[in-house]
């Protein structure tokens, strides 16, 4: 049971209650009046013609008057007052009393009201007569009266208590059955009817008079009603409509607010108000949503089917635009029987009209807030990934940057896809977008509370530290937003594993944000150079960096004056000691900023059209190196490093072979270390490329083997000679079994697939020992040599370790089992080919 519906109950219980209270002190009095009357019957016909006459008078009385609607009731004036007084003026108080009853009774079925207002009004009017005859003897009344003071002075006492009397029963009733305020049914309009209190008692005391007088002056009496009765009424209606306008005036001034809520909330109120209705409804077309309520509340807001609790009268409004379209309904409901006037039909149409216009403006309003909401979401965050964008990071950096001193350490963390860019050349863009979509969702979902994530273009992203307790919390922030970007991503059944380089860097003192961005920057790049995951800024190593964004500019000419170098690193037999080839390692010797790594370039190059020039420059300088070398009785091949890029150019094949020939080296002296990516494995024209290249005799290698795309199936496709065993693994070896495992495997499977296997970064005696205990039999690191110039490593290899031309460090010395090798099968310098080992079967 609802709310509504208990109190419902509890208005109809109390009703239900004052009725029958009413009619019980009705039937005790009309009892009473019975037996005075038979003690006491009408004597002359006189007494009976005035007795006729009060039931008349009182039957027009009833039927003529002013009504005014509350909800479902209708609360009328009338002039019973005026008849019962004079009544009890002239006749005994116990005719009076069964007169107005049966007077009241034949009004009643004259204006069929139901059965319980006829018993309300018979009984009320009764008592009122009662109270009134009873006021009078108790004033010691006789007709004629004494004098006229003692006339008027009677009369008005009676009069009064009659109309208090009449007024007290009837306003809490007409209040309960509209579940209205009492209060305010006594405060309606209180001057109007005190007004007609008084010209009532005029009207009772002037006939009085004339009775007395003349009798046959008493015709001038009905007109004299009437005149005054019209006059009354017009004042009411008047008033009411007048109030009417008033109302509607201020309703339509509440709904010209642009929130679609308040419209609606204010329109059930007021239209409730205004229409003295139950329960109002509006419901809207477009949203399915309705809203009900009465004047004090809303009772329901939502779009499920919810019927109306009130069943009564529905008087539906549609609500339509000026165009004529069918915006949603207004609905009324009363509980009772109600027809609404002329006038209120009209009002409800301007109601209605005004409330269309609301929802209208509301709804345009909205949608113009919604708008520039969109524009400004779209001002502030990246369409592809819905992350901040620059913009958006800048600002609340700067904003951060101000308040920092308060709430701890701001801080930036710079983050670059690798390989990023062979995701978009061999698959599409759209391949390359939904990488960064779920990169971008992986990083929303790993950032730590108020952190913000932005991305500020291509693959680079970038999170705000908020509020840090220590810089030292940022390292180990980025460290598991990293982790987060681990595991392989899937994009059509493939498994592509995205990492990051990252770059950390603390609010500087000064320099906002622009300062913070670029030391970020800065720090990513000596990550990449280090070959690291994370790096933090730091100022010592920063001059270098500087420049690294206006390096672009630079390239043209460095590729004209031939800025671009080689250096050499010598790749060795791990036992023996000996060179077995020599990698080489492009510098760029700037005339500015002196030497730069290629890592710090490399990119720069590859995105300015300039790669060919570049990588034609490092060939030819490696393939002048190893004839030199070649021709001072060292017969290394050297190896080559290929940009991804250059494997999508069907050319690059034919401008290799065409070096090779310019410089008289046979085919298998050249090395081409290619990284793996997916290009090399998604691609026709690199199939095509590789293919040729191995046909004509050039030796491949997979560089940084083990970190990139799933490593067994581009090994599948691509027809290599050698695998490069990245740094990070030799790095890691003593401390992480997994980095021993992915060695092992790797040394397994160069085994069984005939490949030479080099381990890259080697930095120790121990890390030389251990890499050939699990097999591998070659390897390159500061061991042995830093990368050097052609003419520096010749004379290097002239001198040798130990005596020992060709060798760079001294013989391996197994302390376990005696090395028995074979002497055939010892790599000699002639080619590269698979080493053997004393551990393992050939
Ligand atoms: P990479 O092919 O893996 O080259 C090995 C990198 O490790 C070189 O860095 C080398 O100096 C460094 N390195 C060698 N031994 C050690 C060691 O024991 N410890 C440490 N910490 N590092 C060692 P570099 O010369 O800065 O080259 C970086 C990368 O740049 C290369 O990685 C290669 O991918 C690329 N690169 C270099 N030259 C060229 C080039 O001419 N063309 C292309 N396309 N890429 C190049
Ligand atoms: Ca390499
Ligand atoms: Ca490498």
């Amino acid at each position: 049971m609802s709310q509504t519906q208990r109190h419902d109950n509890g208005t109809d219980q109390r009703l239900l209650l004052l009725v029958g209270l009413v009619a019980v002190s009705a039937t005790v009095v009309a009892t009473l009046a019975l037996v005075g009357t038979i003690d006491e019957p009408p004597r002359s016909g006189n007494e009976l013609i005035t007795v006729t006459l009060l039931i008349a008078t009182l039957t027009i009385s009833l039927t003529v008057k002013a009504p005014i609607r509350i909800r479902s009731t209708t609360h009328a004036t009338a002039w019973v007052e005026t008849a019962v007084v004079i009544g009890v003026a002239l006749a005994p108080t116990s005719w009076v009393v069964l007169c107005t009853g049966l007077g009241v009774a034949i009004a009643t079925r004259i204006t069929k009201l139901s059965l319980i207002k006829t018993v309300f009004t018979i009984s009320k009017n009764m008592l009122v007569a009662a109270a009134a005859g009873t006021t009078l003897a108790l004033l010691g009344w006789a007709w004629p009266p004494r004098s006229p003071a003692y006339m008027i002075i009677s009369l008005a006492a009676a009069y009064a208590v009659a109309a208090l009397l009449d007024e007290a029963i009837g306003i809490p009733v007409i209040a309960l059955a509209a579940r209205t305020n009492i209060l305010r049914h006594f405060g309606t309009n209180w001057d109007l009817r005190l007004v007609g209190f008084g010209v009532r008692f005029v009207v009772a005391v002037f006939t009085l008079v004339l009775l007395q007088v003349e009798t046959w002056l008493l015709v001038a009496v009905p007109p004299l009603v009437l005149s005054l009765h019209l006059a009354y009424s017009t004042r009411v209606r008047a008033r009411a409509e007048r109030q009417a306008w008033q109302d509607l005036a201020h309703t339509t001034d509440a709904l010209n607010v642009v929130d679609i809520n308040a419209v609606l909330h204010t329109a059930v109120a007021q239209a409730a108000n205004l229409f003295s209705a139950d329960e109002v409804e509006v419901e809207l077309q477009e949203s399915g949503r309705t809203v009900r309520g009465n004047s004090e509340s809303v009772t329901y807001d939502g779009v499920a089917d919810d019927p109306s609790t009130i069943n009564g009268t529905v008087v539906p409004m549609e609500l339509k635009g000026h165009d004529g379209s069918h915006i949603g309904m207004l609905r009324l409901r009363f509980r009772g029987p109600v027809k609404l006037s002329e006038r209120e039909r009209y009002t409800l149409r301007t109601f209605a009209s005004a409330l269309c216009t609301a929802v209208r403006n509301a709804s345009a309003y909205a949608e113009l807030n919604r708008v520039a909401e969109e524009h400004a979401h779209a001002a502030a965050h990246d369409a592809l990934t819905n992350l901040a964008n620059r913009r958006h990071l800048l600002e609340r950096g700067a904003e951060q940057l101000g308040q920092r001193r308060t709430e701890g350490v701001v801080a930036l963390l710079l983050l670059d896809l690798n390989h990023f860019k062979e995701v978009n050349d061999t698959l599409g863009h759209a391949a390359g977008d939904r990488v960064l979509v779920q990169v971008a969702e992986r990083l929303r979902t790993a950032v730590h509370g108020q952190d913000l994530v932005a991305r500020l273009g291509g693959d680079e992203f970038a999170v705000l530290f908020h509020a840090l307790p220590a810089p030292a919390v940022a390292a180990h922030r980025a460290e598991s937003l990293l982790n987060a970007l681990h595991e392989p991503i899937e994009l059509d059944g493939m498994r592509i594993s995205v990492e990051a380089s990252g770059g950390i860097a603390v609010a500087p003192s000064s320099g906002g944000m622009t300062e913070l961005l670029r030391r970020a920057d800065v720090a990513m790049y000596q990550a990449k150079r280090a070959g690291r995951r994370i790096a933090t800024y730091a100022p010592t190593r920063d001059t270098a960096d500087l420049g690294r964004l206006s390096l672009g500019g630079d390239l043209p000419r460095a590729v004209a004056d031939r800025e671009f170098t080689v250096n050499f690193q010598p790749i060795v037999d791990l036992r023996s000691g000996e060179v077995i080839a020599a990698e080489a390692l492009a510098r760029w010797r700037h005339p500015a900023r002196g030497t730069i790594d290629p890592l710090r370039f490399l990119e720069t190059v590859e995105r300015s059209g300039l790669l060919p020039a570049f990588a034609e420059a490092v060939l030819d300088q490696s393939l002048i190196a190893a004839t030199t070398w070649r021709e001072a009785g060292f017969d290394l091949p050297v190896a080559v490093n290929v940009s991804p890029r250059s494997l999508l150019d069907a050319r690059f094949p034919g401008s290799v072979l065409a070096r090779l020939r310019a410089h008289d080296l046979p085919p298998d002296r050249l090395v081409l270390e290619l990284t793996e990516t997916l290009t090399l494995s998604q691609l026709e024209v690199v199939d095509q490329v590789l293919g040729q290249l191995r046909d004509a005799g050039i030796q491949l290698a997979l560089d940084d083997f083990g970190t990139g795309y799933s490593s067994l199936s581009v090994l599948s496709r691509i027809p290599v000679h050698e695998l490069k065993i990245d740094r990070a693994f030799v790095t890691a070896m003593d401390t992480s079994a997994e980095a021993v495992a992915v060695i092992r495997s790797t040394v397994d499977l160069g085994r069984s697939l005939n490949l030479m296997v080099v381990a890259e970064g080697v930095e120790s005696e121990p890390q030389r020992r251990a890499l050939w205990e699990l097999g591998c039999v070659a390897g390159q690191g500061h061991l042995f040599a830093r990368p050097m110039p052609a003419a520096r490593l010749l004379v290097a290899l002239q001198q040798g370790a130990g005596g020992r031309p060709g060798t760079l460090a001294p013989v391996l010395h197994d302390e376990g089992a005696v090395v028995r090798l074979s002497p055939g099968r010892r790599p000699g310098p002639r080619r590269m080919e698979r080493l053997p080992h004393p551990h393992l079967p050939a």
